[in-house]
Formats: structure tokens, sequence, C-alpha cells
């Protein structure tokens, strides 16, 4: 059995070679910043492939009805990834009509493309039921959006109602606190009117669907979701004669972005969800309905690296060391955003002692714009390459161009070859959209 990508610090294949340099999928990170340039992500395919493959293989292994997993792209959506994982099996769920298009355009099969979101417009909702996606409906507007689209069409959408299920779970106070007040799905007590509604309509409702928060290290919650859902799904069935037959229970598992950090397995995940369903279909009554989940971050987070360079270094003596990177909150908000931690080594001396306590800064006009605060690592100059782990998930699907930085490239490494899977902007690209009015023509 193979680790467990999500709790691993680095990519599966990361190696250290004969010259104390970090390789990744064969390839040795400086010489890739050499060739591709400087920042960088660096996505293992293996770690994408085996987190893949775990997901499904424990769903072969505890659920014995059918199942699918589908990629949450908003994790890291891109045409590459779109195509590794559905070579995989998996299905994607989008959430706006950028990741819809992107995910067809990767050559995803429509019927395996889940559009959420809470705000669809009704020129998303069309695209999606014109290319034949299943929807996941969030509020009153996406049904009656769906349902003129669907009478103009004369089509009969695959869709999910997404419910809230925070109401139920008075045991556990991290879902007590607030669930219940999210932006996403319907209330648990809409639910009777939301079913009423859909015997008489051109949509054609298959199931359940909630998701209920992200980073999650908690069996207990996993666990316990299926109970909820299914008390609602037998009341669709029996009260309402809708012809209920799917289940989708989301993502949210966690990764190991330090070494504090200690997630469960995928296969423990997996195993929780489907001992979950599995117990409330027996109480229920219920056959086993098809099991659908949504992982994104536990699939591409911890494949990917991102190799920058260093620059300058700023010592306040009793205070603290300022190393600046090449990047910062552009390629990856997550830190200033919501102060999350990350780890890093340096990829041109793996084997150097760790010598000094520094602070890893980007170059953006935000004194906020740190990496990393406070971290254990060698001696550094100018022209080291400093690698931040587990930078796959939320990293480019949030990036921006603040400060009018290039949004960087990405490389997909496997077996001693890197191809490149986004190409980095250039000047000339953040002008793209530019327009000049002739009158302000200087
Ligand atoms: C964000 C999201 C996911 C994925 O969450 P992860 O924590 O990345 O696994 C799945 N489903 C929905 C509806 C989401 O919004």
């Amino acid at each position: 059995m193979s680790l467990s990508p999500n709790q691993q610090l680095l990519p599966l294949t990361a190696r250290v070679n004969d010259h104390h340099h970090l390789t990744i999928g064969g390839c040795a990170v400086p010489e890739l910043v050499q060739t591709f340039g400087s920042p960088l992500y660096i996505l293992d395919e293996v770690t994408v492939r085996t987190a893949c493959q775990q997901y499904r293989a424990a769903l072969r292994e505890f659920y014995p009805g059918e199942h699918l997993v589908l990629y949450a792209s908003k994790a890291w959506s891109c045409l590459a990834l779109c195509a590794l994982v559905a070579s995989e099996g998996l299905g994607i769920d989008v959430v706006s009509g950028g990741e819809l298009y992107t995910a067809l355009q990767a050559g995803v099969p429509p019927h395996t493309i889940y559009l959420h979101g809470n705000n669809k417009s009704a020129q998303e909702i069309r695209e999606a039921i014109t290319a034949g996606c299943p929807l996941v409906l969030d509020n009153w507007q996406d049904i009656k959006i769906s349902e003129t689209i669907a009478r103009e069409q004369q089509v009969r959408p695959r869709v999910m109602v997404r419910v809230t299920p925070g109401i139920d779970c008075h045991t556990h106070a991290y879902i007590r606190t607030g669930q219940r007040d999210s932006k996403f799905g319907f209330d648990l007590e809409e639910l009777p009117q939301v079913f009423a509604h859909l015997q008489a309509s051109p949509l054609q409702c298959v199931g359940l669907h909630a998701h209920n928060g992200s980073q999650i290290f908690s069996l207990a919650h996993p666990q316990d979701l299926p109970q909820i859902l299914l008390k609602y799904y037998q009341l669709a069935r029996t009260e309402f004669g809708l012809d209920f037959t799917e289940l989708n229970v989301g993502g949210g598992l966690g990764i190991r972005y330090t070494e504090q950090d200690d997630p469960p397995t995928i296969a423990d995940w997996v195993k929780a969800v489907t001992t979950g369903v599995i117990s409330a279909c027996a109480q229920l009554n219920l056959p086993l309905p098809k099991l659908l989940c949504e992982p994104g971050r536990s699939i591409v987070g911890p494949a990917c690296v991102t190799a920058y360079t260093v620059g300058s270094q700023k010592v306040i003596p009793g205070v603290r060391t300022y190393i600046a990177v090449d990047g910062g909150m552009s390629d990856n908000p997550r830190p200033i955003t919501y102060q999350a931690q990350y780890r890093a080594v340096v990829a041109n001396r793996m084997n150097a002692p760790l010598s000094q306590r520094v602070t890893i800064a980007g170059k953006h006009c935000e004194s906020g714009d740190v990496l990393i605060q406070d971290i254990h690592l060698p001696e550094l100059e100018a022209g080291d390459i400093l690698v931040i782990l587990a930078t796959g998930a939320y990293n480019y699907s949030m990036a921006s161009n603040y400060n009018r930085l290039p949004r960087l490239a990405a490389v997909l490494v496997n077996n001693g070859t890197a191809e490149l899977i986004l190409q980095r902007e250039t000047y000339a690209d953040l002008l793209r959209q530019d327009r000049l009015p002739p009158r302000l023509r200087i």
C-alpha cells in the first residue's frame, strides 16, 4: 500500500540526488528553474494519480454500491489537471462557467461534470444544460432558471439538491457554531417545500448534496453527515415520490502543510463516509445510493511545490531576518488571506544544516506579504532555490496579477520528464485586456 499523499509534506516522488539537490518526478528542481524560469509551480504526476487511485480503491473496498469520485476543480483548474484526473476515472466538479469551460475543453465527459455555485448565472446554467452536465441546485433561483431553460430546450437535466446539514449536528461544536448560517444550499427546514416543488418539475432530481468545509481532520463529521442527509433522502422518496438514487457527501479531507498537521488517510476518510452511509441505509431500510464525493485539496495539494529564487535579505538585529523571494501573495494568497502555514526546503542545498530562523517574505507592496513566518532554514544567499511545499491547492487557482506580476508557469513532472502545463505570462499578456482610449494617448 503506498503512502497516503495527504499525510506527506513532500510529493511522493521527492528525493535528494548526489549533488544534494531536491528532485521531484525524477527532475532536479534547480534545473527545472533554469529551464522554465522562476518562480515555478512543479506538479508531481505520480502524487496526483496516487491520490485519485486511493479514493477509488477505498470506495471499491468499503462500499458495495455504485460510486463516483469528482475532483473539485476549484482547487486547481486547468486543462492538464482536468484531463489527468479524468484519465484516472474521476468526474469533475465546477463552480463557474470558466471552470466548466475548462473541463469541457479538456475532454472530460459532460455527464461527469457537476455545476455547483451559490449564485449561478442564467448563462452558466444554460451552458451546463446545453452540454449535458448535471447541476447541483443551491437555491430557488437555480431551480427557476434551470426549469425555464429545460422547458426551452425540451430536455430533462439531472440535478441534485444542495443542503446545509448543520442544524442536526448538536453534538459537534464545530458544526453547532454557525454551520446553519451558510450562504450555500437549502436549509433543512426548507426541503419539504423543495421536494414538493420538484414533484412537478422538468428537472430530474436524483438526490442530495452537502459539503461542509475544508481542511477537516476529524472523521466524526464525514461519518455523521450521511445520517442527516439520508433522513431527508428517505423523506423525498417516501413522502414525495421522488426517484432519489444519488448521495454526494462533498470533500474536505485535510492535508499536511506542517509537521503539526496529522490528517487521516484517504482510505480512513472514505471508510468513515461509507460506514456512515451503510449504517444509515440499514437503519432507514434504504437501498445503497450511488455515492459521490468531491475531494479537491487532498488530490492536488500535496502534489505541487513552488520553487522561488532567493533575492534580498534584511537583518533587523535582535528582531528578525527577512529573506525575500521572487513571488508571494500573487502566486500564493493563502498565508495573507487566512494565515495559512507552510514549510520550505532549499532545493540546491538539501544537506545544509538548519542554522537560522528566518521569515520568508514575498515581493509585493504589502507588509502582510509574508509566505512563512519563523522557519528554520540553512544560511541562504541570493540565487538559492527556496521550495515551498504542498502548494497545489488554492494557489494557482487563487493567483492574481497584483503589482502586475505575470502569473507563473507550471510543469508536470514524471519519470525524469517535465512538461509545461501552464505557460508563464508575459508583459504582453498583462496588457492583453488593456484598452487606451485615443484621447488619453500621450
Ligand atoms: C471546495 C469544495 C469542495 C472541495 O473541498 P476540499 O476541501 O478542497 O476537498 C468540494 N465540494 C464543494 C461543493 C466545494 O465547494
